[in-house]
C-alpha cells in the first residue's frame, strides 16, 4: 500500500488540482495536510488570517465528507513533514507551485531536502494560467509591459478543460493533528470582523460567486466595473487568492458559458490576466515586495507623518470617498478596485506617503491580500511599478467620489457598508460604519435620506434636516461637522454621518 502527502498551501479546494488528483491516481492512499508556519515573513494578515479559519474549516469537512482527515499542524514546514512521513510510511509529497518568492523557496528547501532523502517531492502548477517562464518576448526577456503580455498569452493559451477529478482515496487512519480553534485565527476582543458575515469562504462558495458572476456580472462588466456604487464585479479575489477556485475554471465557465454572447466575457478575462501579469512580474522581479520596479523611485523623498497615515487608516480624511473606501475595507475587508486606486493615489500622492505604508495597512486588511496583486497595485498607481500609471496621474478624490456616487447615491461605497450596518449594534459609534459626504454633495444626498426615520441629532449641523419615517427600524443617526482637527490639515470639510442601528 503506498502512500502520498498532499501538502496544501494557497490552494484550498479539491477540485481541479493538478497535484491532488495526481496523488489519487499514483498511490493507494493520500494523506491531505495543512501547515501554518508562523515564521512565514508575509504571514498572513488579520482579515486574510479570518478567512484562512473559515475556509480550512470548509476543507475539512470537504474531506471528512469523503471519508479523510484533513491534518493541521503547526511549526516549520520542513520537520512537520518529515515527522508526517514517518508518520504515515509516505513515499511522497505533491504540492502546488508557489510564486511568492519567500513560498517558493520554502519548496525548494522541501524538495531538495525530501528528495535526497528518497521521497519522491513533486511540485505541480494550478493557481496560474500559464506558468510566468513561458511567456518571454522576441528577445527572450520578460514583458515589462501590460498589452504585448496580453496578447502573447492569448497566443499561446491552450486550455484544456481539467479532468474530472479522481475517486478520493483518502487515508482514513486516525493522525495527530491539531484543532482549528487552537490557532485563534479569528478575532475575539473585539471582534472587529462581525462585518465579513456576508463572506463565504470555502470552495462551495466560490463556485456560487462564480455562477453569480457568469450570470449576473460578466455579459455587463465593462460598463459597470468602474463604477463602486454598483454590485458590478465578481468578488472572487479572496477565492481566488486562497485557491479556493482554480482560474482555470473560470476562465472556462465564461469562455464556454452559453448565456453569454461570444466575446462578451472579454473584458472580465482580461482581468484574469493582469492577475497572471502580477504574478509574473513577482516571479521575474522577485524584489518587488520591497523595492520599487523602477529603481529611479527608490530615491523618491516620501513622507513621514504618523498623523496623516492614522487618518487615512481610520478613514478620517475628511475626503468621502477615500474615507468610504477605508471603512469599507475596515469592516468587510474587500473594497473594489477604483477605490482602491483613489485610496491608494491619496496616500501616495496627496499625502506623499510610501507605497510600503498602505500596502502593509492593505495587507493586514484586505480577505484577498495577495502579495503579487497588492505590490502590483500599489507600484502601479504610485508610478513606480511595471507599465504603471505616470506618477503624474493623479486620482481627484473630489470628481472620482462624485463620479462614483452620483449615478446612485443609495448603492454607494458608504451605503454598502450601511446596508450591512442593519445587522449589528454599535456601541462605539466612532468605529463603526460612516456615510460621508462633502458639503456640496449634501444637496443631492439629503433627498436619499428622506425616508429614514432620525430621532436623535447630534452635533450642531449647518442645516435642519426635515426627514420623515417610512417606517424603517433605524433608531439613531448622527450628524456633525467632520472632525476639526481632520479638516484642519486635510484643508478641507465633509460631513460625517454615522448611523446606529
Ligand atoms: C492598490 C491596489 C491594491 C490591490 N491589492 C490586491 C490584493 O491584495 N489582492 C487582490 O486580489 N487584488 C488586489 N488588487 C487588484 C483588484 O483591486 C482586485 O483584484 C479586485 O478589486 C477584486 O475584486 P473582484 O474579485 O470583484 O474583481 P473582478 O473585477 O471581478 O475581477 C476578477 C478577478 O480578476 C483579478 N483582477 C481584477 N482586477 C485586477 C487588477 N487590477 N490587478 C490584478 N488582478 C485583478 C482578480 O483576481 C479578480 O478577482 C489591488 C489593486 C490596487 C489598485
Amino acid at each position: 500500500m503506498t502512500t502520498a502527502i498532499f501538502w496544501f498551501t494557497l490552494d484550498l479546494r479539491l477540485r481541479d488540482l493538478p497535484g491532488l488528483a495526481a496523488a489519487m491516481r499514483q498511490y493507494d492512499q493520500v494523506v491531505p495536510v495543512f501547515i501554518l508556519d508562523q515564521s512565514d515573513p508575509w504571514f498572513f494578515g488579520g482579515a486574510s488570517q479570518w478567512w484562512l479559519d473559515h475556509s480550512l474549516e470548509k476543507l475539512s469537512a470537504d474531506i471528512a465528507a469523503q471519508g479523510g482527515q484533513l491534518i493541521l499542524r503547526r511549526g516549520d514546514t520542513l520537520p512537520c513533514l518529515r515527522q508526517m512521513i514517518l508518520q504515515t510510511g509516505a513515499v511522497a509529497v505533491h504540492f502546488s507551485r508557489a510564486y511568492e518568492p519567500w513560498l517558493a523557496a520554502k519548496q525548494q528547501q522541501v524538495f531538495h531536502t525530501l528528495a535526497a532523502e528518497g521521497i519522491a517531492c513533486k511540485r505541480y502548477g494550478g493557481r496560474l494560467l500559464l506558468e510566468p517562464e513561458l511567456i518571454l518576448n522576441q528577445q527572450g526577456k520578460p514583458f515589462q509591459v501590460f498589452t504585448p503580455y496580453y496578447k502573447r498569452c492569448l497566443k499561446i493559451l491552450d486550455l484544456p478543460p481539467d479532468a474530472p477529478m479522481p475517486k478520493p482515496r483518502w487515508h482514513n487512519h486516525k493522525l495527530p493533528g491539531e484543532r482549528l480553534q487552537d490557532w485563534n485565527l479569528l478575532p475575539t476582543k473585539p471582534n472587529w470582523a462581525t462585518g465579513f458575515d456576508a463572506w463565504e469562504p470555502g470552495e462551495a462558495g466560490a463556485h456560487k460567486s462564480l455562477r453569480e458572476a457568469v450570470t449576473k456580472r460578466v455579459a455587463s462588466y465593462s460598463s459597470l466595473r468602474d463604477r463602486p456604487a454598483i454590485e458590478g464585479t465578481s468578488r472572487l479575489s479572496p477565492h481566488l487568492h486562497f485557491g479556493e477556485i482554480s482560474p482555470r475554471d473560470i476562465w472556462h465557465s465564461i469562455s464556454h458559458s452559453r448565456t453569454l454572447a461570444a466575446g462578451a466575457g472579454e473584458p472580465f478575462l482580461r482581468q484574469l490576466i493582469w492577475r497572471e501579469f502580477s504574478f509574473y512580474l513577482l516571479h521575474h522581479w522577485p524584489g518587488i515586495p520591497e523595492y520599487a520596479f523602477k529603481p529611479a523611485f527608490e530615491h523618491f523623498p516620501w513622507t513621514r507623518n504618523a498623523k496623516a497615515l492614522k487618518a487615512w487608516q481610520k478613514g478620517q480624511t475628511g475626503y468621502p470617498i477615500v474615507d468610504a473606501g477605508m471603512r469599507e475595507l475596515w469592516h468587510t475587508g474587500w473594497m473594489h478596485n477604483r477605490v482602491r486606486m483613489i485610496v491608494a493615489s491619496f496616500l501616495t500622492k496627496h499625502l506623499q506617503l510610501h507605497w510600503r505604508e498602505g500596502a502593509a495597512w492593505f495587507w493586514d486588511t484586505l480577505v484577498d491580500a495577495d502579495l503579487a496583486n497588492n505590490t502590483a497595485g500599489w507600484q502601479w498607481v504610485a508610478g513606480c511599478g511595471a507599465d504603471a500609471a505616470p506618477y503624474f496621474r493623479i486620482f481627484n478624490p473630489v470628481l472620482q467620489g462624485r463620479s462614483s456616487t452620483r449615478t446612485a447615491p443609495m448603492c454607494a461605497p458608504g451605503y454598502r457598508n450601511w446596508r450591512g450596518c442593519q445587522r449589528n449594534t454599535s456601541t462605539n459609534p466612532g468605529s463603526r460604519r460612516a456615510l460621508f459626504w462633502s458639503r456640496s454633495e449634501w444637496n443631492w444626498v439629503k433627498p436619499t435620506l428622506r425616508p429614514l426615520w432620525i430621532t436623535n441629532l447630534r452635533g450642531k449641523p449647518p442645516w435642519q434636516p426635515t426627514h420623515r419615517s417610512s417606517g424603517r427600524s433605524i433608531t439613531d443617526i448622527q450628524i456633525g461637522l467632520h472632525g476639526a482637527a481632520q479638516a484642519d490639515h486635510m484643508g478641507l470639510q465633509g460631513l460625517h454621518l454615522t448611523l446606529n442601528i
